[in-house]
């Protein structure tokens, strides 16, 4: 199955590094022109060498207002790819006020953020896209020392629901994909502990945790024309988790 994203502009979150890198130069690699957001300075400028066609943009995701303002020239945009997010790693009994704040700003409110920037410049232009929000086995399971990750991943796919019903009549798409754990810098930060690893391991039937590619492929697949009847939905990447 060929997907062409030419003539198309994508807007990636979180992609200085880790799956957000890896979809920024997909979409790239399938026609895309891709403006690439992200914070670290170095990982910026060597994903602006990977390809003419990506744009980098430094901006902390956390700031709404900088967000608005850093992001208020670049014109139209097709896709959207809301994959920036961290974790904070603790017991439910340890988490502080601060902590639930940081993580929502970045895991939850930069997506509707970005969302209603993209969204808003479609319906002006009157114009079809596809939005697709990297969420996680998280929002489905509890999972120990993640109680506020756990919680921002919940709210998104609460989000993309209502987003589906609002943006379909007007030919937006919003879905999610829920990956399990993949080993980038976030995942190795969980789950390089074997006594963490291992019995997280054995819950998915197909025996391995998740690569960058198996998450890359379900997002250029819902954010294609190939979904073009995929609304509303949030589809693991789990290798069978959910089905145990
Ligand atoms: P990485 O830590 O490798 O990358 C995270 C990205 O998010 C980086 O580009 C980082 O930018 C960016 N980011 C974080 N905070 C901010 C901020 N305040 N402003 C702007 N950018 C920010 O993580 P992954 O690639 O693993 O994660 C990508 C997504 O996938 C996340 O939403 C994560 O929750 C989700 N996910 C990951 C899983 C895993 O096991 N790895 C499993 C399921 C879901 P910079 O470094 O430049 O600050």
């Amino acid at each position: 199955m060929e997907i062409s994203f030419t003539g198309k502009r994508a807007l990636v979150s979180g992609a200085s590094k880790g799956i957000g890198r890896a979809i920024a130069i997909q979409l790239s690699k399938c026609g895309a022109e891709v403006i690439a957001l992200g914070r670290n300075k170095d990982d910026l400028d060597s994903l602006a060498r990977e390809g003419k066609s990506i744009k980098v943009i430094s901006v902390d995701l956390a700031d709404w207002e900088l967000t608005r303002k850093t992001l208020g020239n670049i014109g139209d945009v097709d896709l959207l790819v809301n994959n920036a997010g961290f974790n904070i790693l603790e017991p439910m009994i340890n988490v502080t006020e601060s902590h639930i704040d940081q993580l929502f700003a970045v895991n939850y409110k930069s997506v509707v953020n970005l969302t209603q920037i993209v969204t808003e410049s479609l319906l002006r232009r009157k114009v079809g896209g596809s939005v697709v929000v990297v969420s996680s086995q998280a929002s489905f399971r509890g999972i120990q020392d993640h109680a506020i990750y756990c919680s921002t991943k919940a709210a998104l796919d609460a989000f993309v629901k209502v987003c589906a019903l609002e943006l379909g009549p007007h030919n937006i798409r919003v879905n999610c994909v829920n990956p399990t754990v993949v080993l980038t810098e976030l995942g190795q930060k969980a789950w390089s502990d074997p006594a963490k690893a291992v019995p997280m391991k054995a819950k998915i039937p197909l025996n391995r945790f998740a690569e960058v590619s198996d998450v890359v492929d379900a997002v250029l697949f819902l954010l294609s024309d190939k979904a073009s009847m995929i609304t509303g939905t949030c589809l693991p990447v789990d290798g069978g988790t959910l089905a145990a």
